[in-house]
């Protein structure tokens, strides 16, 4: 098997790849090493072998959705429903922060229980406790005000997966009450408010064709987010799609390298449904371009409740208290996990006096120490562009030039949907 990778020829340009070319990586398994050893390259140009953990609370597994995948949808009557409050959220920021973590997200189902006044007091009281902390929302769709409420009380990032751009698909997936308009113009709200965003879909979703995961890529290299979460669609015993079977391991990692090639610059985790298939499923995910895990902070008597499909791993070493084994496990894949915020190359952290404290990306180790020398330098990484060559294992190659490119929980516990 021959892998021809011109590292000298790499670039830091999202590459525009023809329909026909991405449909061969994303369906043929002999694109696997080759892309995953490009995907490593580049992300060794931007990110170093850094991996950034983040400590993940899953506040609340109350929905007032009814996506067809998701175990803790409002439809499903056997799960054991719980919410955080705002001491439990606290208490896990403060065990968070001792084991090292400088990111928390906050993910949960939509669960209006949690009305704009709490989320806000919730991201002042964690950016007050740490204020070199990052707060991420992945809390689903709001208004644009509710958006802008979050992001001026201090939340940084915000991530909401667009699951799928193609509407009829989306359709497949969801009620009717739900929409893929209002999915992307949540998605096009929270850039513009000046969030680090992130996207992403599941692989192999049910009635997903290689088209759908091509308009998916289209939709990404238009929104340019900041972070793209990918992960393989898993059977939930207790949602329609119980008979669905679950994704491709090996397809998923394969699309990571994808979107290392296209996104050189993203924030791409190693997910959960990666590792809950695969038990080395995270650091085949790390080695092929993905540079974020991120660990259950949950308390551990909700952990389990937090039930999104069969078999989701929440203790171990995917647990935040064994951080150590897990870092371990990421240095054994060759990275090295750092203590910091971890955002996105080229990211700038304002001090009060509006001064840049922290520059992160490309080079991350350039610290520089004033707005001019800063924005110089992103121009640069950000101005390259050049052809290079891939190889497969049945040796075909090609040369690419690489351009710069409310409805209620109780409606539905009434059983309004299926
Ligand atoms: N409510 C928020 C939202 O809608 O973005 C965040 C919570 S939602 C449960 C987080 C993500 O879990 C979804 O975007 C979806 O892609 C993923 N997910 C849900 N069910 C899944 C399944 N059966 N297999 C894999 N991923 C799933």
């Amino acid at each position: 098997m021959k892998n021809i990778l011109n590292t000298n020829q790499m670039n830091l340009k999202p590459a525009s790849f023809s329909d026909d070319i991405l449909k061969d990586w994303i369906e043929n398994e002999a694109w696997n090493e080759p892309l995953a050893k490009k995907a490593d390259a580049i992300r060794r140009q931007s990110y170093g072998t850094e991996v950034y953990f983040r400590g993940l609370i899953e506040l609340t597994n109350y929905c007032k959705n009814n996506c067809y995948y998701c175990g803790i949808r409002c439809g499903n009557p056997k799960v054991d429903r719980y919410r955080l409050t705002y001491e439990d959220i606290m208490s896990c920021c403060e065990e968070g922060y001792e084991l090292g973590f400088r990111t928390f997200v906050l993910q949960g189902g939509e669960d209006p229980y949690y009305t704009d006044d709490i989320i806000c007091q919730i991201i002042s009281g964690i950016k007050h406790a740490f204020p070199d902390c990052a707060v991420t929302l992945s809390i689903g769709e709001k208004s644009r005000e509710s958006y802008q409420k979050y992001f001026d009380v201090g939340a940084d990032r915000y991530l909401l997966r667009e699951e799928t751009s193609n509407e009829s698909h989306y359709q497949l997936l969801h009620p009717e009450s739900m929409s893929m308009k209002n999915r992307q113009r949540c998605l096009k709200d929270l850039k513009e408010i000046g969030y680090q965003v992130g996207a992403g879909f599941m692989v192999d979703s049910p009635y997903q064709t290689t088209e759908d995961i091509i308009a998916d890529l289209r939709f990404l290299e238009e929104l340019q987010p900041d972070m793209i979460g990918i992960g393989p669609f898993i059977t939930h015993k207790d949602t329609p799609f119980a008979k669905h079977p679950s994704g491709s391991v090996s397809k998923t990692i394969r699309l990571i390298s994808i979107l290392r090639i296209l996104f050189p610059n993203a924030l791409l985790p190693a997910t959960t449904a990666l590792g809950t298939l695969d038990p080395l499923g995270r650091e085949k995910g790390l080695q092929a371009g993905a540079n974020v895990v991120m660990p259950n902070l949950s308390p551990a008597a909700v952990r389990e409740k937090y039930n999104l499909y069969n078999g989701k791993i929440y203790s171990g070493d995917e647990s935040a208290q064994a951080r150590k084994q897990l870092e371990k496990r990421v240095e054994a894949a060759g990275y090295h996990v750092v203590n910091t915020r971890g955002d996105v190359a080229g990211f700038q952290v304002m001090n009060t006096c509006g001064d840049v404290a922290e520059s992160h990306g490309v080079n991350v180790h350039d610290k520089v120490s004033d707005c001019h020398a800063e924005n110089s330098h992103n121009e640069n990484s950000h101005n390259k562009s050049s052809d290079y060559h891939i190889e497969n294992s049945h040796n075909e190659s090609s040369n690419y030039h690489v351009t710069d490119v409310n409805k209620t929980f109780t409606d539905c516990q009434k059983g309004k949907e299926s």
